[in-house]
């Protein structure tokens, strides 16, 4: 390794290790339902995001096994020259009807998926208003637009009209697109949409909302655009097929023009092999199964409400979450990550997150309870919460 890497390297990673802020990956052995296995040990699972149980559900698991011995393991090809199988038309037929759309296009990740999209429609002759919490991968689609990027204090919507009223007037910008995450994954709070679509109307704004968290959670399982009522008014509805959906990948859903454009125009659609077919034949199942029944969204909530009212009593600063994620936060890196630490010795696995991921000062472990998850597991992950939070003096 040249001198110079080796000593950026090691001087970063140790000044990480020092702040507390180096995170330690600990695998899973086996499957990431409501009890997990690390280190030998088994664990009340409060950090995954398969919010409805999916990602180990009996008859998905059926379905992608039965995929496989029809089309094998892989798609074989990028989605322009032969990756498209009959099965990634069905699923984005799917989609479309799941969203309340025209068209619907899908990506082998949440991720790619903005970077794909954003970059597909914007340039550097155009601008976004961005929430400052947007997730990380729309922060880097619109990097990688080269757009202006104009970031709104978070669900700020006199700041978002402002900065929308100064550029229109500007009269720099061809386009200018206002992007916001459907419910913010680290507070668990939703994102006024209802007031973003007002403004985007008032100063002729594209509309984008990215709904990973939203899906299967909001809206009857539907998201938070449906949850609002605005399948009309949202040009760009993406979302992330790895958390409710409990596979892997990312979709547009919106007019039959945008998803044309997209088709060709998105590089990943381009130039990186298409989804799996087993993973497209069990997310279609698994959408199926949202929109068939709200008996999943319905236990996740119950259980997502158990658990802050547990936290609550305790004494526990769940934050402003609105939905199921649930933070509680500690302020102090350290501090959360030795709280999270303990937790994780005394059978809870609810992972620290700190900055960057997060505001300096804001460290939080966050709860993640899913339709899996038991009473038992919840009363149990309970009373762990209170023995180590009187420990380490976080609650009295
Ligand atoms: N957008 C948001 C708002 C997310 O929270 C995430 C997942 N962390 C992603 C996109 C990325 O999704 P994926 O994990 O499917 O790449």
């Amino acid at each position: 390794m040249s001198n110079i890497l080796n000593a950026f390297l090691n001087d970063n990673l140790n000044d990480l290790k020092a702040q507390g802020l180096y995170n330690e990956i600990d695998p899973v052995q086996g499957a990431n339902g409501p009890v997990i296995t690390v280190n030998d040990k088994s664990l009340i699972n409060l950090s995954s995001n398969n919010y409805l149980g999916l990602a180990t559900d009996e008859e998905l698991k059926a379905v992608a096994k039965s995929t496989i011995e029809h089309y094998g393991v892989g798609a074989g090809a990028v989605r322009t020259i032969n990756g498209t199988l009959d099965l990634h038309i069905k699923l984005e037929e799917k989609l479309a009807e799941f969203k309340g759309t025209e068209a619907a296009i899908s990506y082998q990740s949440g991720f790619n998926c903005n970077m794909a999209a954003i970059s597909a429609v914007m340039d550097k002759n155009d601008a976004i208003l961005s929430d400052q919490l947007n997730h990380a991968s729309i922060i880097d689609g619109c990097r990688l637009s080269k757009a202006k990027i104009i970031a709104f204090n978070h669900s700020d919507m006199d700041d978002l009209r402002a900065k929308a009223k100064a550029a229109k007037a500007s009269g720099q910008y061809n386009k200018i697109m206002v992007i916001t995450d459907g419910v913010f994954s680290m507070d668990g709070d939703i994102a006024k949409l209802p007031e973003i679509v007002a403004i985007a109307k008032e100063f002729d704004l594209i509309t984008y909302v990215d709904d990973a968290h939203g899906s299967g959670v909001m809206g009857k399982g539907k998201g938070t655009v449906k949850h609002f009522g605005l399948e009309n008014e949202i040009d760009f509805q993406i979302g992330t097929l790895s958390k409710a959906i409990g596979v892997v990948g990312g979709y547009v859903a919106g007019k039959q023009n945008l998803i044309d454009w997209l088709k060709v125009r998105s590089r990943p659609f381009l130039f990186s092999t298409a989804l799996p077919p087993a993973d497209v034949a069990a997310i279609t199942s698994a959408i199926q199964k949202i929109m068939d029944s709200t008996a999943l969204h319905d236990k996740l909530w119950d259980n997502g409400n158990y658990l802050k009212a547990g936290l609550q009593k305790l004494g526990f600063d769940i934050g402003a979450s609105e939905t199921p994620i649930t933070p509680c936060i500690i302020g102090d890196e350290t501090l959360t990550q030795q709280f999270s630490k303990r937790l994780i010795e005394e059978g809870v696995y609810a992972k620290s997150i700190v900055f960057p991921t997060v505001p300096k000062g804001t460290g939080r472990v966050r709860n993640m309870p899913t339709a899996a998850h038991t009473k038992q597991m919840l009363d149990d992950a309970l009373a762990i919460y209170e023995k180590v939070g009187k420990e380490l003096g976080v609650i009295s």
